[in-house]
């Protein structure tokens, strides 16, 4: 898991065994499996909230990583609503919306996940992946 820095290309989506979590399930971490589009490599990704990820506002801020459009585009976030701007322009399901690179364990292709977690209703926590898409970094 780590952090992204310079600007990259948005590739495949890669298919994820669950993206949804409530409550317990999310505790001490969400896990799941998502599915290397170029090799079928099976990965496990594990999310612990609160401590794995970091703000997405970095990678879009100024555009450094990636556009805002292409996060629009590719379905990764969308615009926050007026009432939760304090999260951010972009976010999923108007929480705090996090990221995180990861590698294929066989491949070593990169991906990049995104995903938000916060309590939705009073004792309704909810951790929900955006998805896994894979990426190149672009010269
Ligand atoms: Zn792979």
């Amino acid at each position: 898991m780590y952090s992204i820095s310079k600007k990259i290309k948005i590739g495949k989506k890669a298919l994820i065994q669950k993206d949804r979590f409530i409550n317990d399930e999310a505790i001490p971490a969400a896990v799941t499996r998502f599915t290397c589009c170029e090799c079928g490599q099976e990965n496990t990704v594990e999310i612990s909230p609160y401590q794995s990820g970091f703000p997405i506002l970095q990678i879009y801020n100024e555009n450094k990583v990636i556009s805002r459009s292409e996060l629009l585009k590719n379905q990764m976030t969308t615009e926050t609503s007026q009432r939760m701007q304090h999260y951010g322009a972009l976010t999923v399901n108007d929480m705090p919306t996090l990221y995180f690179g990861t590698n294929c364990t066989s491949c070593n292709a990169n991906y990049i996940c995104i995903f938000s977690y916060g309590e939705k209703q009073p004792s309704l926590e909810v951790l929900n992946i955006s998805g896994i898409w894979e990426y190149q970094e672009v010269e």
